[in-house]
């Protein structure tokens, strides 16, 4: 009998291996998910019937059902806002959709005040009037600290500024909730569908407004980062900038608000992008970072390192601006934008432009082991970096191979911390 009773057990075991193999997993990703799970639900009582009370199997089994229930119950009733025993049930948050070049989407959500978040966190989102079922997982790219002063004293506001009428909450009043912000670049999917269902509605405004079911926050680091490291290197490739800005975000207003920034005495962003205009994303952030920065006496020693990789359409017939543009990489040329020809030329220079106000520009992909190094210097170092998979193999192998620094006595510490935006 316990022969026959194992096989089905072992058949969806083998199923839920076989399937979350990482091609077939990343490939159909909301069918590997459901799948997943219900199999994962019709294991257990094929055990419990395969293992009928043997020795004492069951008592592990019901320990086992008992943590399952604890933690799906504790998700939905704590950390999926829709659920939250802390406020009203099924009320969505007003939501701004904003498309930007690039293939990217911000997504400003006016989040209740009961949900509290830290740098570095992610939560996920479910729109149903762009897709129905689909719980997807962004970064928190907007900074909050414990009792919610900093975000309301930023100067970014701390409300949604445009269109917010759509299932506006009921509970509370608005000005008690705050504003998340969210950068989702699009894929075949739910970021496919949320960059096309605007563009066909009737609008007046750029902005565009739905309701977003809100669940999270969850991730993060909890080691207070700048009590234990003088420098934090940011290193991000394309959109894993939304997994470093936060960081940026949270420093240059601790400054900004004389909060205890710890050992914490430079930040250094280190960013490559496609095209020039993908740094319209953030641009206003990075601004407001470097003004803040400026704004206090005793701000940090804030760099940033754009590095652009592929703009060969804009630049290829105009070899003479890129080269003016990387030899002086400053402010000396002002009419750099004016002596191009076409506008997609225009509008790449501009962002270019704008680059050049804010830190040093690069052609090409940079090589992380000669830039890591040059950063790397002294005392002890944490590098955050997010971004496709060759870049964290590149920045993976570079920090392990400047550790000879740490061993020759060079540095204290270099610390590694990476985030992949998938599982
Ligand atoms: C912790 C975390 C933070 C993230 N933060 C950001 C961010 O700030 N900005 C951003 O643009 N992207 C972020 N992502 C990636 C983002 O979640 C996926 O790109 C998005 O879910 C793709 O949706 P899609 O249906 O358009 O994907 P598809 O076109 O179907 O697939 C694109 C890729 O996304 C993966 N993916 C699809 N759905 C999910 C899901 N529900 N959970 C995990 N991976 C999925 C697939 O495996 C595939 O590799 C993050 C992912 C994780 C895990």
């Amino acid at each position: 009998m316990l022969q026959y009773t194992g096989l089905p057990p072992f058949i969806i075991l083998l199923l839920l291996c076989v399937l979350s193999i990482r091609p077939i997993r990343h490939r159909f990703h909301a069918s590997f998910y459901l799948g997943h799970v219900l199999l994962a639900i019709l294991y257990l009582p094929f055990i419990f019937w395969h293992s009928w009370n043997l020795i004492d199997s069951w008592a592990y089994l019901w320990a086992t059902v008992a943590l399952w229930l604890a933690s799906w119950t504790a998700r939905f009733f704590w950390k999926m806002q829709p659920m939250s025993l802390k406020h009203e049930w099924f009320v969505g948050c007003p939501t701004n959709i904003t498309y930007l070049p690039g293939d990217m989407t911000k997504i400003e959500i006016l989040a209740p005040p009961s949900f509290t978040y830290e740098r570095g966190q992610h939560c996920f989102i479910r729109m149903p009037e762009v897709e129905k079922w689909g719980n997807h997982p962004f970064s928190i790219v907007s900074v909050q600290d414990s009792n919610n002063q900093l975000t309301k004293n930023d100067k970014m506001g701390n409300t949604l500024s445009g269109p917010i009428e759509k299932n506006a909450l009921h509970n509370t009043t608005l000005d008690e909730h705050h504003k998340i912000i969210l950068y989702a670049r699009t894929y075949s999917g739910f970021t496919r569908a949320l960059s096309s269902h605007f563009r066909s509605q009737p609008s007046t405004d750029t902005i565009n407004t739905t309701s977003t079911l809100l669940d999270g926050p969850y991730g993060g680091i909890c080691r207070p980062v700048e009590r234990y490291y003088d420098t934090l290197v940011l290193t991000a490739g394309g959109s894993g900038i939304t997994a470093c800005l936060p960081w940026l975000l949270s420093f240059t207003t601790k400054a900004l608000s004389s909060y205890d920034l710890g050992m914490m005495r430079r930040v250094v962003l280190i960013w490559t992008i496609k095209k020039a205009d993908h740094f319209l994303w953030i641009e206003d952030h990075l601004r407001n970072c470097v003004q803040r920065n400026q704004d206090n006496a005793n701000g940090l020693n804030l760099q940033m390192k754009f590095h652009v990789t592929m703009d060969d359409d804009s630049f290829r017939n105009n070899q003479d601006c890129i080269e003016n543009l990387f030899e002086h990489q400053s402010k000396d040329d002002p009419g750099f934008a004016s002596r191009t020809a076409s506008a997609q030329l225009a509008s790449q220079q501009t962002s270019l432009d704008k680059m050049v106000d804010l830190g040093k520009v690069t052609k090409g992909r940079p090589v992380l082991k000669d830039l890591l190094s040059e950063e790397i210097l002294e005392g002890k170092t944490l590098v955050i970096g997010c971004g496709p998979e060759s870049f964290l193999t590149d920045l993976t192998n570079a920090c392990g191979g400047l550790q000879k620094k740490v061993l020759q006595g060079e540095i204290a510490e270099l610390a590694l911390h990476t985030e992949r935006f998938g599982w």
